[in-house]
C-alpha cells in the first residue's frame, strides 16, 4: 500500500497549503492524537479509555452512519471533552465523487456531528472539494503523522515505531477506531501516549473554531 507516513512538505505548503497539516507551536509542547471512522463499539471504547488515563483529549473524525449506529458512543465522545469531527456520511472518496455528492454527504452527516471540521475519507479531496468547503468556514485538518495503523501488512510494534520516529511537538496523528486498524491501534496507541507522557508533552484535541 503506497503511503506516506511522515507528510512530505511539498504536499502540504505547495499541494495543500490551506488545509491544516500540522499545529503551531505553542509555550506548553502539545500534540495531537485523532481518531477516524469511529464511533466503533470496541476501539472507540478502548480509545476512549486509553485517552482517560492518561488524561488526554483527542478529536474523533466520525463517520455519519457510524454515529447513527452507536448514537451512545458519539454522546461520550463529547462529554469526555474530546472534539469530534465530520468525516462524511458513508466515508466517500472525494476524488471519485462529484462534488455535488460529496458536499450532499458531508451535510447529511452533519445532521448527526455537530461540528465544522472536517477530514477527507482517504485523504483524497479535490481542490474544488476543498474550495467550496473553506468558503462555507470549514476547517480541513489533514495530518502530520499517519500511524499506518489500517495496514495489515505491519505489526503494532512497526505502527508504534511510525508514530514514535516522527512525532513532534504540533503534530497531528492519525489512528483509526474502526475494525480494520484495531489490531494494530490498540498495541500502538498505549506506547505513544506513554512517550507523550515522558517527554511532558500534553495531548489536546484540536480546535473546533
Ligand atoms: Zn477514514
Amino acid at each position: 500500500m503506497a503511503y506516506q507516513v511522515k507528510t512530505p512538505w511539498w504536499l502540504s505548503h505547495l499541494v495543500y497549503p490551506r488545509l491544516i497539516w500540522k499545529m503551531p507551536a505553542s509555550d506548553e509542547p502539545t500534540v495531537y492524537i485523532t481518531f477516524d471512522d469511529g464511533p466503533h463499539p470496541i476501539a472507540t471504547r478502548y480509545a476512549l479509555d486509553m485517552m482517560e488515563q492518561y488524561h488526554a483529549k483527542a478529536t474523533f473524525f466520525c463517520i455519519g452512519k457510524n454515529v447513527v449506529a452507536h448514537p451512545e458512543l458519539y454522546s461520550e465522545l463529547l462529554a469526555k471533552g474530546h472534539t469530534t469531527g465530520n468525516h462524511t456520511y458513508n466515508h466517500l472518496n472525494g476524488w471519485k465523487s462529484k462534488t455535488k455528492t460529496y458536499l450532499e454527504n458531508i451535510h447529511q452527516a452533519s445532521s448527526h456531528i455537530n461540528s465544522r471540521i472536517f477530514r477527507p475519507p482517504y485523504g483524497k479531496i479535490r481542490r474544488g472539494q476543498a474550495s467550496r468547503l473553506l468558503k462555507a468556514s470549514w476547517k480541513i485538518y489533514m495530518w502530520d503523522v499517519l500511524s499506518g495503523d489500517f495496514d495489515r501488512n505491519i505489526t503494532g510494534q512497526q505502527c508504534a515505531e511510525n508514530v514514535l520516529k516522527n512525532i513532534q511537538p504540533g503534530s497531528i496523528i492519525v489512528f483509526h477506531d474502526s475494525e480494520k486498524a484495531w489490531e494494530r491501534m490498540s498495541y500502538a496507541l498505549p506506547q505513544v501516549l506513554a512517550y507523550c507522557k515522558n517527554k511532558n508533552w500534553m495531548l489536546k484535541a484540536l480546535p473546533k473554531y
